[in-house]
């Protein structure tokens, strides 16, 4: 039996692998020295082809003993048919992802969508270890959210729960390519925090991280651009309290990459917001910017036989 799968999270942004092993550890996480960048604008063939060279590396990194492969890909993932139906960042339209890989590598392949994979990590192995109720909202190139309600996670009537991202925060707010206006992500995802920042005059190219540090150290225009994302974020996060009371809110993703720079201005907005009860504590995802690709590796791993996950340590 083998000791190793691989996991690759693709994102809008960057593409993430990695070798892990039975217990969790992780060989050569991310690949290179940073992260693959996604060929998004080269289009659905061109993202394919990066990510089937991704997994050919990581599969041979692994000397070629690997058990399964897990990916996870955004937007709307068909994962008993290995389909990524539609994401409009990578440009995927119906695309047999599953079978693709499992044609060039020859391995069992798991689809799942980078989100669910995300909460399974949490709760499996991350920061909500037991917690009945939560919220964990994965910020990276759009926003995301799991809700975990008494036990369960909420999946909605149609399967659309969680739609974090598109919750309306300013009416009449920027138009968002879903047909809305002033939805959160339009402001508080990491794509939107670079874009704005480059709108308002700001340096292009920089992560939202980096601008959290540029508004910490006296640029007028990253802090204005880093209140407002963190004035969105608390809003959307208020509804979510007034409507779920969970017993935590988790922040993962990208944006999570700015550590106390988000928590600590988002614990004090909500603080600001929620007046009449107190508001749930807001704490940084453990797993940060690799919940999706430790997502990934647990579905590998119960693809290749494994159920125990208890002596992972992340
Ligand atoms: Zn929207």
């Amino acid at each position: 039996m083998s000791d190793r799968v691989v996991a690759v999270d693709v994102g809008g942004t960057t593409i993430k692998g990695a070798v892990v092993d039975r217990c969790g550890r992780f060989e050569s996480e991310c690949l290179r020295s940073t992260p693959t960048p996604t060929p998004a604008s080269g289009g659905s063939d061109a993202v394919i082809a990066e990510l089937q060279a991704v997994v050919a590396e990581l599969v041979a990194t692994a000397g070629g003993d690997v058990g399964a492969v897990g990916l996870v890909v955004p937007g709307v993932v068909d994962a008993i048919r290995g389909r990524a139906e539609l994401s409009a960042n990578l440009g995927f339209r119906g695309v047999p992802l599953r079978d693709l890989v499992a044609a060039a590598t020859r391995l069992p392949v798991v689809l799942e969508h980078d989100v669910r994979a995300a909460g399974v990590a949490e709760r499996t192995v991350g920061s909500t270890v037991g917690v009945q109720d939560f919220l964990l909202a994965v910020i990276g190139t759009g926003i995301a959210g799991v809700v975990q309600a008494s036990g369960h996670h909420v999946t909605g009537a149609t399967g659309l729960a969680g739609e974090l991202g598109h919750i309306p925060v300013w009416p009449g707010g920027e138009h968002c390519p879903c047909g809305q206006r002033g939805c959160l992500e339009r402001y508080a995802s990491a794509a939107a925090v670079a874009r704005r920042y480059a709108q308002a005059g700001g340096e292009v190219g920089l992560s939202a991280a980096e601008i959290a540090e540029r508004a910490g150290s006296g640029d007028a225009t990253a802090g204005r651009v880093w209140q407002e994302a963190v004035e969105a974020l608390a809003i959307a996060l208020a509804t979510c309290t007034m409507l779920l009371d969970p017993a935590m809110i988790v922040l993962a993703g990208g944006l999570s990459n700015a550590g106390h720079a988000l928590l600590e201005p988002v614990r004090q907005a909500l603080v600001g917001l929620v007046r009449w009860r107190e508001p749930p504590p807001v704490e940084l995802s453990r797993l940060g910017g690799r919940a999706g690709v430790v997502g990934a590796a647990l579905f590998a791993w119960q693809a290749a036989g494994e159920q125990d996950f208890g002596s992972w340590r992340l």
